[in-house]
C-alpha cells in the first residue's frame, strides 16, 4: 500500500484530500506545518505539498527530500495561478503540480499517475533493455541514460514526437506538422538545424549519436534499442 504524506495548513483542505486517497486504498498521514512534514518524508511514497505553510516555504521541503536519501514522489499544491512557482517546482525536483482550486478526485488520479511513473517496472513486462532516451510530457522533461537534459521547446516537441514511435522514420514534412502545425513556412534546413542541436545535447549527456539517426533522402528517427557498444559515432 503506497504512503502518502499531505502537506497543507488548511485543515478543510487537507482532510477532504486525505479522504479521498484513504478511500482509494492509499496510506494517508496529514502535516499542517513544515516542521511535522519533515519528521515524516522518510516514509512517504509520496508527497503532496502546499507551498505556503505556516513555517516556512514548500520548496525548502522539495529541496530537503531531494538532497536526502528519501524516494518521495512531489505533487505540489499552489494556491497561486503562477507559472512562476510551477516552473520553480519543477525545476527543484516536484514531480507534478496541481493548481488550487482543484477537485479530491483530480489529486487522487496525479497520485496514481506520479506513482506508476515512480514505480520500477515489474519484471514480467519490462522490455529487455530500456530506452536510453525518456521524455516526461507531462513535466516537459528529457533525460539521457538517466541523466537529465535541458532540451528548447522544439527539440524537446521533435524528441516526443519520435520517440511516439521508436524506430519509426519521421519525414521533415511529418515533424514540421507535429510540431510546428499547419501554416507555419519551417524548411528542411531549420529541422535539420533543430535536430542537430538536439543530437549534440544528446552526446553531451553521455548518449551515442546515432540514437537520433539521420534517414537519408527520408528524414530522421530514433533508435528502439539501445546502441550497441561498438557503434561508437
Ligand atoms: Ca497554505
Amino acid at each position: 500500500m503506497a504512503k502518502v504524506l499531505v502537506v497543507e495548513d488548511e485543515p478543510a483542505i487537507a482532510e477532504s484530500i486525505a479522504y479521498f486517497l484513504r478511500r482509494d486504498g492509499f496510506a494517508t498521514t496529514v502535516a499542517t506545518t513544515l516542521a511535522a512534514a519533515e519528521r515524516e518524508i522518510d516514509k512517504a511514497d509520496l508527497i503532496i505539498l502546499d507551498l505556503m505553510l505556516p513555517d516556512g516555504s514548500g520548496f525548502d521541503l522539495i529541496g530537503q527530500v531531494r538532497r536526502s536519501a528519501a524516494r518521495a514522489a512531489i505533487i505540489v499544491l499552489s494556491s497561486r495561478d503562477s507559472e512562476a512557482d510551477r516552473v520553480a517546482a519543477l525545476e527543484t525536483g516536484a514531480d507534478d503540480y496541481v493548481t488550487k482550486p482543484f477537485s479530491p478526485r483530480e489529486i487522487v488520479a496525479r497520485v496514481r499517475a506520479v506513482l506508476r511513473r515512480a514505480a520500477p517496472p515489474s519484471p514480467s513486462t519490462a522490455p529487455a533493455a530500456p530506452l536510453p532516451l525518456i521524455v516526461d510530457e507531462a513535466t516537459r522533461r528529457a533525460h539521457v541514460n538517466g541523466q537529465k537534459v535541458d532540451l528548447t521547446r522544439v527539440e524537446f516537441d521533435l524528441l516526443a514526437c519520435m520517440l511516439a514511435a521508436p524506430g519509426g522514420v519521421f519525414t521533415r514534412a511529418q515533424l514540421i506538422d507535429r510540431v510546428w502545425g499547419d501554416g507555419f513556412a519551417i524548411t528542411d534546413r531549420t529541422i535539420d538545424s533543430h535536430v542537430k542541436g538536439l543530437r549534440k545535447k544528446v552526446v553531451e549527456a553521455g548518449g551515442d549519436a546515432d540514437l537520433i539517426e539521420t534517414v537519408r533522402g527520408v528524414g530522421y528517427r530514433v533508435a528502439d534499442r539501445p546502441s550497441s557498444a561498438e557503434g561508437g559515432d
